[in-house]
């Protein structure tokens, strides 16, 4: 927490300019935002799904580039000119994207903060899974203080984004309302669709165990009924060390697990060692939609049910 604190100090000289920037905008670019709702996401998921909601009837810019560590995004001056311009804020609402609390206060726009109208917490509905059972302290390194806040991998959890962003689209631009609705009625019949098809690819599966590298996936293992066995960070945010690689190894040749799954924006070079010690294989799978390929929600969940069955087919 020490950390964060200085962090944004660090960035008030920056965002101040960008704040002063902003208000020496013309009436030129006011036009144009006005055409449209300004949505800034955290994360190019929520992103994904707010314009999925949105359609043409919003702008939707993610904080978070693709594959880029989203627990440490460093936000820079024109991100902060985003959300002062924004109309809804579109977050996980679990302590997770911190670095977006230190820009919403930096624009003084209360309507952005919890509990404001362009304020949308994604995890509003979901079942909350990896809550710390000890009081975390910088010792024990866990980023995850409120619970996993990965769930936006999971395709049924997608649906409950969608409609907390539907919520937020309502209060703040009701005129449009019947498009939103439209829009997330489509989405959510989508997933519904494909979601059989997800399952007849995993099925064979179900109750087989699988090893990542951070708890990414802890939701859409649970949701497709695999197991996941452990991680190669000891803790969520702590890299592997020897001691734990070693220990890992010993555990996955005793159970014989041979499934591993890592994300993209780590290095593969413990999964290298692991899979020469074990004979499990292990494949990279996308960490963002932009990632090996993916462009969109269904792609970005197509290609993890295709890396997943891949590593558990082995
Ligand atoms: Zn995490």
């Amino acid at each position: 927490m020490q950390k964060q604190s200085l962090f944004k100090w660090k960035n008030v000289g920056r965002w101040v300019t960008a704040l002063a920037l902003i208000a020496s905008m013309g009436a030129l670019d006011a036009a144009r935002a006005a055409a449209v709702v300004p949505i800034v996401a955290t994360i190019p998921e929520l992103a994904a799904i707010a314009k999925e909601v949105g359609g043409n009837k919003v702008s939707v810019y993610s904080v978070a580039r693709p594959n880029r560590d989203y627990h440490t995004i460093e936000p820079r001056p024109s991100d902060v000119s985003r959300v002062a311009q924004a109309k809804l804020v579109v977050r996980t609402g679990m302590q997770f994207e911190m670095w977006m609390d230190s820009m919403a206060n930096a624009t003084g726009n209360v309507n952005l903060t919890p509990g404001g109208p362009g304020y949308v917490n994604c995890s509003l509905g979901i079942k909350r899974e990896g809550m710390p059972t000890t009081q975390i302290t910088g010792a024990s390194g866990d980023i995850h203080i409120d619970g996993n806040p990965h769930f936006y991998y999971d395709p049924i959890y997608a649906k409950f984004i969608a409609r907390n962003v539907l919520k937020g689209l309502l209060r703040v631009d009701p005129a449009n309302a019947e498009t939103y609705r439209a829009n997330y009625t489509h989405f959510n019949a989508e997933i519904d669709r494909r979601m059989p098809g997800w399952q007849k690819e995993l099925a064979p599966y179900i109750g087989k165990s699988v090893v990542t590298y951070h708890e990414n996936f802890a939701y859409f293992i649970r949701r497709f009924g695999l197991r996941e066995y452990g991680h190669l960070e000891p803790k969520p945010g702590i890299p592997p060390s020897a001691a734990h690689i070693n220990a890992l190894i010993q555990n996955m040749k005793r159970d014989g697990v041979r499934a591993v799954v890592i994300e993209s924006i780590y290095p593969t070079r413990f999964a290298d060692v692991i899979s020469q010690q074990t004979g499990a294989k292990y494949v990279v799978a996308p960490y963002s939609i932009g990632a090996l390929g993916t462009t969109d929600y269904f792609s970005l969940i197509d290609k993890l049910v295709s890396s997943f069955k891949q590593a558990l087919s082995h």
